[in-house]
């Protein structure tokens, strides 16, 4: 078991790009914290391992007292066994930290942040529609730290409208100079139903090029590599043992258990996800009838999800898995298919499996496209 996810359906406010589930609201907050108390012992019986990761993910679950995210981690531990050295991860955005709560998450156990940083710019926060500002992003940083928290990462977007390539230089190199454990940086995705697509549509915002999208994720490999940060997924680097372990789980395909609206569990062959709707999720969670849909993957979908996920990890495709998944006929198929990417510079093999190169990892969905078996 990869561990669980707690899905904090809660934020200050909503960001322009965001398309996760969540409300502005906390009318209801203790209604579905209660919830997800009673989803933790609904469920326990689905886990029989120990826990070794715990993330708390949203939403923003810095938004909530420390004392639920406590009652929450009580309850894990009533009703899961946690690994002594658990990995307990808690996304946190800057405007919610400060010197009393970063040492009430380190006294109830929390021993990682993901903070959703984004930028360093007021200008691009500003127009992200973000609840913080740039001197906060700072400041949260300094009192992690100064609480005594060496492992956590920052989330930095790029590819914004209105972000130039200085500007994305600026905020990359000052996370490389605050020697940032770790960074997740995504290339900015305009999602329907945000209120970034539907500026784009009215025509208030452009669209960021491919083009310039490529740059920026040059610019990324370029700076990261030569700050000694490991790339050890498409979308993230870290300096050496600070690699995420709950994601690393995640794109292992070990199991995993999510609990709140909107979470996906998966349990090697099963992919559940509970509805995204904090009302119709706690009604139906207090009313012992829970209310999700799930999905039994077929031995395609299972060897599809491993190309598309190990071909982003600096590990790469590993024949042995593609034998336990397609066996030898299979492996022979994939030699054939990755000839033409390996002629072209975008693949390399070596005696474990296959590798994308920096040109290739432009090509990745594309290339792991190419590999799936379809029905
Ligand atoms: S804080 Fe995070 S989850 Fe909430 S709206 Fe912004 S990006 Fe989305």
């Amino acid at each position: 078991m990869a561990g669980l996810y707690i899905h904090i359906p809660f934020c200050r406010k909503a960001c322009h790009y965001c398309n996760f589930h969540f409300s502005t609201s906390l009318q209801n907050a203790q209604e579905v914290l209660k919830a997800i108390e009673t989803e933790i012992a609904l469920r326990s019986s689905e886990v029989e391992e120990e826990i070794k990761t715990i993330y708390f993910g949203g939403g923003t679950p810095s938004l909530i007292d420390v004392n639920a995210i406590e009652s929450i981690l009580n309850q894990i531990g009533k009703h899961f066994v946690i690994h002594q050295d658990a990995e307990i991860t808690l996304e946190a955005n800057p405007d919610d930290i400060n010197k009393i709560k970063a040492t009430s998450w380190k006294e109830i156990g929390i021993n990682r942040f993901s903070l959703g940083i984004q930028s360093f710019e007021d200008d691009y926060l500003q127009w992200m529609n973000r609840a913080h500002n740039a001197s906060q992003c700072f400041e949260a940083i300094d009192i992690i730290r100064e609480t005594g928290f060496e492992n956590f990462s920052i989330d930095l977007i790029y590819g914004t409208p209105g972000q130039t390539k200085e500007g994305w230089i600026k905020d990359l190199q000052t996370a490389i100079d605050l020697k940032i454990p770790h960074l997740s940086c995504y290339a900015l995705t305009i999602e329907e139903k945000t209120a970034l697509h539907h500026l784009i549509e009215k025509g208030e915002k452009e669209a960021v090029s491919p083009d310039e999208q490529a740059e920026r994720f040059q610019l990324l490999m370029e700076l990261s590599s030569s700050a000694g940060y490991h790339h050890y997924e498409i979308s993230n680097l870290a300096l050496t043992g600070f690699e995420s372990k709950h994601n690393s789980a995640y794109w292992e395909g070990i199991p995993y258990l999510g609990i709140g609206p909107s979470a996906h569990s998966y349990d090697g062959k099963i992919r559940k996800w509970n509805i995204a709707n904090n009302m119709i999720y706690t009604n139906g969670i207090l009313n012992n009838s829970p209310q999700f849909e799930e999905e039994l993957l077929s031995d395609n979908d299972q060897f599809n999800e491993y190309c598309m996920t190990a071909i982003r990890r600096s590990k790469g495709i590993e024949k042995q898995k593609i034998i336990l998944l397609g066996g030898n006929n299979r492996l022979l198929a994939m030699n054939e298919m990755l000839k033409p990417y390996i002629n072209s510079g975008k693949v390399i093999e070596d005696h474990d499996g296959w590798k994308l190169t920096n040109e290739g990892k432009f090509f990745a969905d594309g290339i792991a496209a190419s590999l799936f078996i379809v029905d």
